[in-house]
């Protein structure tokens, strides 16, 4: 399907700037996550268009961190994003820091010292807010807008060299104070903050904010394309003016809609609260929608990449349904997951007229929607079974084309078996169902002649493996937490983790590679979660078979 969709806004830019020429007919786009917290589904949106768009026009992508804010920022971030992106399948030409820049960027703001273009302001900050005016009224300038460009230079060089304590100055760009855009309205370019960094440690204990350090990096780099999410249209204008007036690389900027999907919040900041307020595990646990949680959830970079693509590159925000997500990772799984036996909620089925102890070994294809089955693997089948509680009923309505006496299914891959009798503890509960089977109606040669309907999993009970298994909802139980009144925290789903201790299993999964789907025949598609050892295995559930939240609201 991608080379049939038309290009997006974006390819349209581009390939207007090739035909013209324009930066040589070079194509360099940039990635550029702050390292306050793990990737999300949003930056794998940003992270397909970026290095997508450089793929596609043989140019290049810089990775570079944005990492200009000394107190949140952290290596173990660093590492995790890298991890991701690489992850999702892609490489970038270099990685770089804008902490690299901060010597050129301070020589940046000194050239704009020495054009009059900007000052040192010792206003506190509510005082340079106030001073700002509103939307509808102009601000008003203060006694420090004047200050001449020696003090300036002499000032700010104390405020690098550590002379005053933190909020005591700042360095503000002199631009309008009446501008309709409150942003140009002498935005701050530098701030005093005596804070170890995670790169240049002591050195610094001044700090460029994010829209003086943005667009010189991309300007230092050369890059052409610098997208970014529509929240910095407004900061547009003093992108490209510190450009210009500094006489650098005329990158350009150009905004997308940002990703909403329901039923999640995608925000680092509230997905840091998840995971400080435990609410969930980690930031990789399986019901986050950072990349990290998604894999350990069993999805594939694959998938992640098809749904980016599926939804497109959109001028205005909107809300993504996250059954689309589902329905990608479903059909990738459809293709690649090796078909399994597990049952989850166990009963025993005892077949009592197959010999006692007797073992055959019967087969089963992995995956039956590739050619020749994929491969396939043992099954072992006895006179006892584990089979699913549901698929025996005491009183079964018409068409229940499973178990209850006097029925027959088919037991996958084995015989057909016909239930006669069952048996209950004090309580009234079903423990044991008993069945006769057809010895000619084995699977691949049947002779029998008997047609049913139902087809059902087991697992032979001697040979059963036991595993936990996690089976997950939606994190939330409202489409949009951050669009709720009160805090977000209180619409977390609080059945969205649900953890069956043992499940039957057959053989076969016992040598389960982490990163592999398998489907559970009838259950969903599953993956080793990575606190799982040969002692004791464990299952996340990655996604159901058919969308079954739709249905039951
Ligand atoms: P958050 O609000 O989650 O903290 P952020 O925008 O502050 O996200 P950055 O690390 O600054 O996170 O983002 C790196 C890049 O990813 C930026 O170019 C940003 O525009 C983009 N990005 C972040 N969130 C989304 C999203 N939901 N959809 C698309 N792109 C996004
Ligand atoms: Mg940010």
């Amino acid at each position: 399907m991608s080379e049939e969709r038309s290009l997006n806004f974006i390819e349209e830019i581009v390939e207007e700037d090739l035909a013209k020429g324009t930066h040589g007919g070079r194509v360099l786009t940039r990635f550029p996550p702050e390292p306050n917290g793990y990737l999300h589904i949003g930056h794998a949106k940003s992270i397909c268009l970026n290095f997508g768009l450089a793929k596609k026009y043989d140019g290049q992508t810089n990775l570079r961190f944005d990492d200009t804010n000394p107190t949140k920022e952290e290596t173990e971030y660093v590492d995790s994003i890298k991890e991701d992106v690489k992850w999702l399948g892609f490489n970038w030409a270099s990685e770089l820091y804008a902490s690299d820049y901060f010597e050129q960027l301070y020589n940046f703001a000194v050239e704009l010292i020495k054009k009059g273009l900007a000052y040192v302001d010792d206003s506190t900050s509510e005082e340079i807010a106030a001073q700002k005016g509103t939307p509808t009224e102009p601000g008003t300038p203060n006694q420090y807008r004047n200050r001449s460009v020696d003090e300036n230079l002499i000032l700010f060089a104390g405020m690098k060299a550590g002379k005053y304590q933190d909020g005591e100055k700042v360095l503000r760009a002199k631009i309008d104070l009446a501008s309709p855009n409150m942003l140009l309205r002498d935005p701050l370019m530098y701030r005093i903050k005596h804070a170890r960094h995670h790169r240049t440690g002591d050195a610094w204990c001044i700090y460029p904010m994010y829209d003086f350090a943005h667009g010189q990096s991309d300007a230092l780099e050369e890059i052409t394309h610098s997208i970014c999410t529509l929240e910095f249209v407004p900061h547009r204008p003093l992108y490209d003016l510190f450009i210009k007036e500094l006489e650098i690389f005329p990158s350009k900027q150009y905004e997308f809609a940002r990703l909403n999907m329901t039923y999640t919040v995608m925000s680092k900041r509230k997905l840091m609260q998840l995971v400080t307020d435990n609410h969930v595990e980690s930031w990789d646990d399986p019901r986050m929608p950072t990349i990290s949680g998604l894999r350990r959830r069993g999805y594939t970079a694959a998938s992640i990449r098809e749904f980016c693509e599926r939804i497109g590159v959109a001028k205005r925000d909107n809300m993504i349904d996250v059954s689309l997500l589902e329905f990608c990772i479903r059909e990738d799984l459809n293709k690649t997951a090796w078909r399994r036996m597990a049952v989850l909620d166990p009963i025993k089925l005892i077949i009592t007229n197959y010999p006692e102890g007797q073992t055959e070994t019967l087969h089963g294809e992995n995956n039956p929607e590739v050619e020749g089955g994929d491969g396939g693997r043992d099954i072992p089948f006895g006179n006892e079974l584990w089979i699913e509680r549901e698929d025996f009923m005491e009183e079964p309505p018409k068409k229940f084309f499973r178990l209850g006496v006097g029925l027959m299914a088919r037991l996958k891959n084995a015989y057909i078996v016909k239930c006669e009798d069952f048996k209950k503890d004090a309580d009234g509960n079903v423990t044991e169902i008993y069945c006769t089977y057809i010895p000619e109606s084995k699977s691949g040669s049947d002779t029998s002649g008997v047609n049913v309907k139902g087809t059902i999993h087991w697992v032979s009970v001697p040979h059963a493996k036991t595993a936990e298994v996690r089976l997950y909802d939606r994190l939330f139980q409202v489409e949009d937490p951050s669009n709720e009144e009160g805090d977000f925290k209180e619409y977390l789903n609080p059945e969205s983790l649900h953890v069956l201790p043992t499940a039957y299993i057959e053989p076969d999964l016992a040598t389960a590679k982490p990163g592999k789907g398998y489907q559970f025949i009838r259950k969903g598609y599953f993956t080793l979660d990575k606190h799982s050892t040969a002692d004791k295995l464990v299952f996340n559930r990655t996604v159901g078979l058919k969308d079954s939240w739709t249905k039951k609201s």
